[in-house]
């Protein structure tokens, strides 16, 4: 079956198709093709021959269409949040700050930094044996890239990543989460009225256990955007093709507290940033360390201000301040970290009991106070609405405990003296390190955003967001060309002392190359 078929999802129930289930309320709102391995092989097929087309037009060309869409997403923003909404089950705000604003940036920003990044580059060389030459540096699209995205911002994680790979030349397989693949649906659709020809972008939905190594055995690169654990099996593969991949991993990012921080912005920020999208983000603040003079007023700050959040239907804007948990496992995984942390002596200060008879998939905003290493929800991923604090003795003490952790992804430090604070933002290990904010650094389109040790591989956004996506080639150009050059046979003593005597007087004062 075509994969640009199913644009419109259908609302009735066929064999081969899945539901799509509003989180918030348990109800099915529709059925999309549950895509399988020939699915694939077909949609790769076709993307292939669709890319050289597609790069043929250049980066205006490809431009013009992701201006379109830049605008299209101003202008539809109502219905891409109400769908992606309808899939996630989150807050409209969670949606239109964390999905709408990035797409309309991220649309108008890869327009126009592609052809400054990709550019070809002239480059000065120092050999001897290229006196004369032209080195030109060019980055030619690598063919089809594999997108495959999670369920927590069906379009800033997935889609967002096909943007800068468009542009790039490349066509590209995209396979959202097999729970929220409407937002990828439609964006298609949108992209497809803005001018992208036939069979550039394909979306296949369907399970990734069935779709991913059938994906990954397609293409020339792969975007992964999910769990560690499927991450590093999708390396594995890519390794055994030899083709490259950029993994965007789990996280378990932490916020310190220093005593002279201002408390007021601190909970503040702590708080939004935990509880944003239901905390089901990879970038969510999941542990705070807080230093023992101000551990208490800290504690009772945030307290105060999460016994306020409201965890209503997102039926709008303005409805709650928090949404529901996209899937269910989350929830057990949520549960599970919120009562170990209680039966370990931690205090549960806000939330932790369920409202055991409402539909949909729900976990109230929950603060822990008095956590500790030996409890999971400062070690695990949590991705939910849970903020644990823990008392620090001092900076070097939250630095050591922010280290702690297999993950690197991101991290906050709150000081009122920000140049201890850029000090201490260098010694901690991860991608992105903010100083009296947390979070935000994602929207930096211009900067790269990648996670260290466990937390992926590569990055997305920066020049390296999109140099990722192609493949370096180095074009040398001797122009005037001599019939023979000097280190040419034969090898008549002559090539020996012509060398020998440019070695010495490029090299020779040990200052050049
Ligand atoms: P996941 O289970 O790893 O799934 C991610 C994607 O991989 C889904 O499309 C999934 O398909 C697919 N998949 C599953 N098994 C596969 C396999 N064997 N081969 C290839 N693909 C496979 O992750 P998730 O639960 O959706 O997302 C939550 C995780 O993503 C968290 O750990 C979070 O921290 C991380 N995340 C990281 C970033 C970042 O930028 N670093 C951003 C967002 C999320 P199905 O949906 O069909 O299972
Ligand atoms: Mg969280």
């Amino acid at each position: 079956m075509s994969t640009q078929e199913q644009v419109r999802p259908t609302d009735g129930e066929r064999p081969g198709r899945q539901a799509v289930v509003n989180p918030a309320t348990g109800e099915t709102v529709a059925w999309v093709d549950a895509l399988g391995p020939d699915d694939v092989a077909v949609a790769a097929a076709r993307a292939r021959a669709a890319q050289p087309a597609w790069e043929a037009l250049g980066f205006d060309g490809r431009a013009r269409v992701m201006r379109r869409a830049q605008r299209w997403v101003v202008d539809h923003r109502d219905e891409l949040v109400r769908t992606i909404v309808s899939e996630t089950g989150k807050a409209w705000e969670d949606a239109m700050i964390a999905e709408v604003t990035y797409g309309a940036a991220a649309f108008g920003h890869w327009a126009s930094a592609a052809p400054k990044l990709l550019a070809d580059e002239r480059v000065k060389v120092a050999s001897p044996l290229l006196v004369g030459k032209k080195v030109v540096v060019r980055h030619a699209p690598v063919g089809v890239v594999g997108v495959i995205a999670p369920w927590n911002y069906p379009f800033t994680n997935g889609f967002g990543d096909a943007i800068p790979a468009l542009m790039a030349g490349n066509a590209v397989l995209l396979k959202p989460a097999a729970k929220t693949p409407l937002t990828s649906l439609l964006m298609l659709r949108a992209l497809r009225e803005c001018g992208l020809p036939d069979d550039v972008l394909q979306v296949v939905t369907g399970s990734g256990s069935r779709l991913g190594d059938p994906i990954v055995d397609a293409v020339d690169m792969v975007m992964f955007t999910g769990s560690t654990e499927v991450g590093r099996g999708i390396a594995r593969r890519c390794a055994d093709r030899l083709i490259p991949c950029s993994l965007e991993l789990g996280g378990k990012d932490a916020l310190i507290v220093l005593a002279d921080a201002d408390l007021e912005r601190a909970a503040s920020t702590a708080l939004f940033y935990a509880m944003f999208n239901g905390g089901q983000t990879c970038i969510s603040v999941e542990r705070a360390y807080v230093e023992a003079s101000v551990y208490d007023a800290f504690v009772a700050k945030v307290a105060e201000r999460a016994a306020t959040l409201r965890t209503n239907d997102p039926t709008g804007p303005g409805a709650t301040d928090v949404g529901a948990l996209t899937v269910p496992e989350q929830l057990d995984v949520v549960r599970d970290h919120v009562d170990d942390a209680r039966g370990k002596g931690a205090r549960i200060v806000v939330g932790g009991d369920e409202d055991e008879g409402r539909p949909g998939w729900w976990y109230p905003p929950t603060v822990i106070a008095d956590a500790d290493h030996g409890m999971r929800c400062m070690t695990e991923e949590t991705f939910g609405p849970t903020l644990p604090i823990m008392r620090v003795a001092d900076a070097d003490e939250a630095v050591r405990l922010a280290n702690d952790s297999p993950y690197g992804l991101m991290a906050s430090v709150f000081t009122k003296d920000v140049a201890r604070g850029e000090e201490i933002a260098r010694r901690i290990q991860a991608g992105t390190v903010h100083v009296n904010d947390a979070l935000v650094g994602y929207a930096a389109l211009e900067a790269p955003m990648g996670g260290w040790k466990d937390s992926g591989l590569g990055a997305r956004h920066g020049r390296e967001g999109i140099v990722k996506y192609t493949a370096t080639q180095t074009v040398v150009v001797a122009r005037l060309a001599l019939r023979r050059e000097p280190q040419h046979y034969p090898y008549d003593g002559l090539v020996h002392k012509l060398l020998g005597g440019l070695v010495r007087a490029v090299y020779g004062r040990g200052g050049r190359g």
